[in-house]
């Protein structure tokens, strides 16, 4: 039976996203954000008081009576990843933007083309300050028909048959695990290994993914051996068994082919200290393919 394909989702277009926040127009991207981060109201960014005031001399800026003697003044960014630099806010909307729209992702690179900055690193340090943005906190645990399967990154790739046949599963110094687990339909979620044992797996899966799931599928690979509290069932890859029944792990391989294409293809060369941010971005857009408000998700978080 031919999979229904989801309905597209209709995100910012770069018109759309021109319209709303004009070139040199600084307040619109103020206004922006404050209806983002205070939809209830600005509050103070150090102790949470709802009770502000407006600095009249400094547009978006206010002060707390609360936390300081003297009244702490903070300004719209105060507490955000675009504090302490003297990017445009605009500048950093399109960043985000832009990252946002592109489902492999972009190199710091092509930002860098894009946007005419003076230099790559700018580029590079604003897409990891909006990465962090990104970052999903308190995630529900994963449930229905749950997918756990790992990958490696970097390294030759041509080892990788090899190494799962003869159940090798560290990292070395060229290679760095990432352990993943997928809800069909759902959220993906992710995470950088140091070392592919039993334990990280099954920590892995015990903390994300409910025991109460309908179906718990992954491959053969000893390190999920032993999760009986799940209702666990493998297919046997190394016997070229890919699909049986419900039983498969082909909604997390398709997770890890787009982290792969836009890891190798897009950004080159991903030391393994930055690949848990690179996780964070694929993982954020994943789970936010069906909301159309995307951006404005992101930008709650920065
Ligand atoms: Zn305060």
């Amino acid at each position: 039976m031919p999979r229904k394909q989801p309905k597209p989702v209709h995100q910012l277009t770069p018109a759309q996203f021109d319209q709303m926040f004009p070139v040199g127009n600084e307040d619109a991207c103020k206004a922006y954000l404050k209806a983002r981060r205070w939809p209830e109201g600005v509050r103070c960014p150090r102790c949470g008081n709802p009770a502000v005031y407006d600095l009249p001399s400094r547009k978006w800026h206010w002060q707390c009576e609360k936390c300081a003697k003297d009244g702490y003044r903070f300004s719209i960014i105060a507490g955000t990843v675009f504090e302490n630099t003297n990017k445009p806010l605009r500048d950093w909307f399109k960043v985000a933007h832009l990252m946002l729209t592109s489902k492999k992702g972009m190199s710091a690179r092509q930002l860098y083309r894009y946007m005419g900055f003076g230099s790559v690193k700018t580029a590079w340090m604003m897409a990891h300050k909006i990465r962090l943005a990104l970052v999903e906190e308190n995630m529900d645990k994963l449930g229905g028909i749950v997918e756990v399967d790992e990958t490696f990154i970097g390294g030759k790739d041509t080892n990788r048959h090899w190494d799962k046949k003869s159940g090798f599963h560290g990292g070395t110094a060229d290679k760095t695990p990432i352990i993943g687990a997928v809800s069909r339909k759902g959220n993906v979620v992710a995470r950088v290994l140091q070392y592919v044992t039993k334990d990280a797996a099954q920590d892995f899966v015990r903390e994300m993914v409910s025991n109460k799931v309908s179906l718990l599928a992954t491959d053969e690979s000893k390190v999920y051996q032993g999760l009986t509290d799940y209702p666990h069932l493998t297919v046997h890859h190394a016997a070229r068994q890919y699909v049986v029944g419900a039983v498969h792990t082909n909604t997390i391989e398709g997770f890890w082919s787009i982290f792969k294409r836009g890891v190798v293809g897009t950004f080159h060369k991903v030391s393994a200290k930055y690949l848990p941010l690179y996780v964070v971005e694929f993982q954020f857009r994943y789970n936010n393919r069906s909301n159309a408000d995307i951006f404005g998700t992101a930008i709650e978080g920065c």
